[in-house]
């Protein structure tokens, strides 16, 4: 392979290339141990400025999420690169891997007049002098998609291998500084001592711990072993707020300081009984009533950097905490979350506070649901009341609850069972009304009992009108209601939607297909989720 010749302080620098063909193996490689093992002994060979660059493109990211830049070139754009790159001779390789980073950094940082132009035109020239093997790269690391099976936690393996530390401490650095390259480098050249150094700092904020949907108040309960914390899930901006003596910080959800925008939250916080903590909540934006506004309205305030004290008055915010992870000098992160909030009842006062219960039943757990709900929030979260806090992680530990709705759909197929369900019908297939025809919309096989199922196949085989393997086609006249968590956009069914978590909740042997749910009911459900509550005075 042709050196490319450095400005490094004398060294070569690695070429672009090299990083483009750990890219063809790692596509063609399946073991994730062999995998972590590729791009480990690669990282070894790297020198300190090329490491974050390469685990960037290798996770299909042009910059680091810190960085704040973006590329503001499209997909049409780099296709268009692409086709002139390739209409001309194949290029030598010339690229070094330090070299088609920076290029990427000048075009994310060309603004004003003409911009696109210039941003195409910069793209087209680094695209020109890259080899196919190159341009395959590039395109897959600009369009995000590197299907080469190398996620974060692949990656952090393979850091945790290349500096050998062991993989629990890169990963428990990586939850602090969220900086994937950062953590490479730090790992790579600075050892275990300094991947150890990397913990919670006050007034740095860390990535939040997130939730997963549950399907159900009864999967919820039980995933949590039948006991929950059941929190307004509401309907505002995650904030986490660090306090150092008279300064605080407060972090927006992507970790961007938001502090500027949001004075009467610093003065909130400034009047807590404690000088060195680290808080998450949410901050609302409120009406007369104390009712929450659309979350625009709460955005508008976030983004503001002037006239704030005249938006102070027009759009008040409010502030509800829900966790603690640092107490005067205490880490409560591996804490149990029950301790945690013990902790943050001490520090701030009940108004302060998430509305919250435990609770040990499904009725107790509706009951606060539809409270929550006329309060005007968006449902519940429930907590596992054992679990610590995991920074950056998605998890069962958190559950967002939101109101099932339900719509009358109809069957228009059925799939023979595995297993247990063996020679029964029981992954139907779901469909609504579109003036003479049928749009499917999703399949399901579950919540029915299993008499309730035998019913069903006896039903559906009476007015079968074809079979394929597995799959028995029906006249389009059986009713069921289902239940669902959301309506998503989807390219997998006909009608380009599909159910999420749907569910059967009940045969409706009283309604007729014509009674079933249409199409235009199903979009515009979809469109619902985008409304929001409230209207400002004065606003859209
Ligand atoms: P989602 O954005 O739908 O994934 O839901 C997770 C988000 O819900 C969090 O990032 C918070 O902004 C928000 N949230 C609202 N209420 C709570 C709560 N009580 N506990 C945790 N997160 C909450």
């Amino acid at each position: 392979m042709p050196a490319v010749q450095s400005l490094m302080s004398g060294t070569t620098a690695t070429p672009f290339l090299d990083l483009a063909s750990v890219v063809s193996r790692l596509a063609r490689t399946s073991g994730r141990l062999d995998k972590a093992q590729l791009v480990a002994d690669f990282l070894r060979k790297l020198h300190r400025e090329e490491v974050a660059p390469a685990v960037l493109f290798l996770t299909g990211n042009t910059f680091a999420e810190s960085d704040h830049r973006v590329l503001n070139v499209g997909f049409a754009t780099l296709q268009s690169a692409l086709a002139l790159a390739e209409a001309a001779p194949p290029s030598a390789p010339s690229l070094a891997l330090v070299e088609v980073h920076e290029q990427l950094q000048a075009i994310a940082e060309v603004h004003g007049v003409d911009a696109k132009r210039r941003r195409q035109a910069l793209l087209g020239a680094l695209v020109a002098r890259a080899t196919p093997e190159e341009r395959e790269v590039l395109m897959r690391s600009l369009s995000g998609e590197m299907r080469i099976g190398l996620n974060e936690g692949g990656m952090l393996d393979a850091i945790a291998e290349a500096a050998r530390i062991p993989a629990p401490l890169v990963r428990t650095a990586q939850m602090f500084l969220g900086d994937l390259g950062r953590i490479a480098e730090v790992a790579l050249f600075e050892g275990v001592d300094a991947i150890r150094a990397v913990s919670l700092r006050l007034l740095s904020p860390i990535k939040p711990m997130l939730a997963e949907v549950a399907e159900s108040p009864e999967a919820a309960l039980a995933e949590h072993g039948g006991t929950t914390a059941a929190e307004y899930k509401l309907d505002g901006a995650r904030v986490q707020i660090h306090r150092l003596e008279d300064e605080v910080r407060i972090f927006s959800r992507r970790l961007s300081d938001v502090t500027a925008s949001l004075p009467e939250i610093v003065e909130l916080v400034r009047a807590l009984p404690s000088r060195a903590f680290v808080v998450e909540g949410e901050v609302l934006a409120v009406d007369g009533h104390g009712r929450p506004l659309p979350f625009q309205e709460l955005m508008r305030r976030f983004r503001r950097i002037h006239d704030i004290e005249a938006h102070r008055e027009s759009i008040p915010l409010e502030l509800r905490l829900f966790d603690v992870l640092h107490l005067d000098g205490a880490m409560l992160m591996d804490l149990a979350y029950q301790e945690r909030f013990t902790s943050l009842e001490r520090l701030v006062p009940p108004k302060l506070r998430v509305e919250r219960r435990v609770v040990t039943s499904r009725e107790e757990l509706a009951t606060f649901l539809s409270q929550a709900l006329q309060a005007g929030h968006e449902g519940l979260m429930a907590k596992r009341l054992g679990a610590p806090y995991t920074a950056g992680k998605r998890g069962k530990n958190w559950l967002k609850l939101k109101p099932a709705d339900t719509l009358d759909v109809v069957v228009l197929a059925a799939e023979w069972g595995h297993g247990r369900r063996r020679g029964v019908l029981s992954n139907y297939w779901l469909g609504v009304r579109d003036g003479d025809s049928w749009q499917m919309i999703g399949k399901t096989f579950k919540g029915l009992t299993d008499a309730e199922r035998l019913q069903l196949m006896q039903q559906l085989l009476a007015i079968k009108v074809s079979e394929e393997p597995g799959v028995v086609h029906v006249k389009p006249e059986l009713v069921v209601e289902v239940a669902y968590n959301d309506v998503q956009k989807s390219p997998t069914y006909s009608s380009g939607f599909a159910l999420r978590f749907a569910r059967v909740v009940r045969i409706r042997s009283d309604k007729g297909p014509l009674e079933a749910d249409t199409y235009q009911r199903l979009e515009a459900l979809y469109e619902k989720q985008f409304e929001r509550k409230g209207r400002v005075r004065g606003g859209p």
